[in-house]
């Protein structure tokens, strides 16, 4: 007989929602999976191809502690699941500008690993998952037995599916489902900024244009082979990308952000850009673009949702309006959870930040250092905002 206490709700299919459903799956957990799309990796995880490496600081910093973390289990994740040349393939890079030299670094199809993860939790039993299906608001209301139970409703007013426990896991979606409708979160205290961006590719032949890729102002994939590329795509592509363009939500492909790719390119390969440009002209360029989602200061938000307006609350009776607060002491919405905002890196950050979530769920003690943990705290922000005067916010509810 299922523990119905042990059943969470996903939203969102990506990287991060396919973790996280893998994740609790493998603890025992009965997941429903909803996304708006018609599959899975339909986002930003669609992806043609990515690259998987770790960022590198001169002094370690929260996101180069956390993306060496990242990689390694990333890589192992794909070779556990998925064969080599079917999503993924070994590589090194040449690091023209930052940190510059020769790295190991790995190409990736994201969709493989979120299709593996998905299959992972359905042979697991753990898994049932509602495609066309956009969550438009959440409420809780509390059981008999003091826990809480989530609901999950669609535009039409229908209750889509109900748990006691839900993983926000749908990017910059998470923002509209949790602080539109009077979510229960405040938009100043879960600050999601949207970064479109555009790869330019082509189907390859011949011998490729440069021996390895090559980063520099973006990275250029000379060559990358894959069995499992969609069939609307060759099997075999060179790629260059992605621009980066802060505040734009649309995922149009355009003539201009091919041209800031040739741009990148010159500095990279110039063969490749004149390439690049004599296929946009003859009209044979492909390009794939997506929306990112980035947190105001570019770390994932891994963790219970705070509940801003009980801590104001807490503060202004407590008469403590400017002392620290420590974030182990914010009240949290019970059940309720975020995995998002793993900005231009979700192939390196997403299944370890869902690993930590699912333990955290399931209250298994982490061995992470908790500075890294609570850099990724999504009450980090609600913090900062709380002990700022005059940013109370209007009160906020479910139900
Ligand atoms: C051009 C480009 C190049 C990139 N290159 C790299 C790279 O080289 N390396 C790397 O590591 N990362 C790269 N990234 C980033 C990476 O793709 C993302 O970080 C990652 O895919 C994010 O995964 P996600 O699951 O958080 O979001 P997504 O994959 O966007 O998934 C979010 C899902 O939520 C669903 N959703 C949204 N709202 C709702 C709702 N209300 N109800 C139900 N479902 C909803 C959406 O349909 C979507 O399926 C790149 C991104 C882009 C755009």
């Amino acid at each position: 007989m299922p523990d119905a206490r042990r059943h969470a709700l996903v939203i969102g299919a990506g990287l991060a929602g396919a973790a996280a459903t893998a994740s609790l799956a493998r603890r025992g957990w009965l997941v429903t999976l909803l996304d708006a799309s018609s599959g899975p990796a339909h986002g930003a995880s669609g992806l043609p191809v990515g690259m998987l490496s770790p960022h590198i600081t001169r002094t370690p910093t929260p996101l180069s502690r956390l993306s060496a973390l990242g990689v390694a289990h990333t890589l192992a994740e794909l070779q556990r699941l998925v064969p080599q040349g079917s999503g993924w393939q070994a590589c090194e890079v040449d690091n023209l500008g930052h940190d510059p030299g020769r790295w190991p670094a790995t190409l990736v199809r994201p969709a493989a690993l979120v299709h593996a993860w998905l299959e992972e939790a359905h042979a697991l039993g753990g898994l049932t998952h509602r495609w066309n299906t956009a969550v438009q608001r959440l409420s809780s209301a509390a059981n008999n037995d003091t826990s809480t139970r989530w609901k999950a409703w669609d535009a039409q007013g229908r209750c889509v599916a109900e748990a006691p426990v839900v993983v926000v896991a749908a990017a910059l979606g998470s923002g509209d489902l949790l602080t539109g409708n009077a979510g229960p979160m405040s938009r100043d205290d879960l600050p999601l900024n949207p970064v479109k961006g555009q790869m330019s590719l082509g189907p390859q032949w011949g011998a490729p244009l440069a021996e390895r890729p090559r980063r520099n102002d973006g990275v250029y994939v000379p060559s990358y082979q894959d069995e499992g590329l969609p069939p609307t795509w060759p099997g075999a592509i060179w790629a260059m990308g992605s621009t980066f363009e802060r505040g734009l939500r649309d995922t149009t492909v355009t003539a201009e952000a091919h041209e800031r790719n040739a741009r990148s390119l010159e500095t990279i390969e110039p063969a490749a850009a004149q390439h690049l440009r004599s296929e946009l002209a003859e009209n044979r360029l492909l390009g794939w673009s997506q929306v990112r989602c980035a947190s105001l200061d570019r770390l994932p938000l891994v963790g219970a949702a705070p509940n801003a307006e009980a801590l104001r609350q807490r503060l202004a009776a407590a008469r403590l309006g400017r002392q620290r607060v420590a974030l182990a002491d914010v009240p949290r919405w019970p059940g309720l959870h975020l995995l998002c905002a793993m900005g231009s890196r979700g192939i390196t950050l997403a299944p370890w930040c869902a690993a930590q979530l699912a333990a955290q769920i399931d209250g298994e003690p982490t061995d992470v250092d908790p500075t890294l943990m609570a850099a990724l705290d999504p009450a980090r922000f609600a913090v900062k905002n709380a002990r700022r005067p005059g940013t109370a916010q209007q009160p906020v509810t479910t139900g």
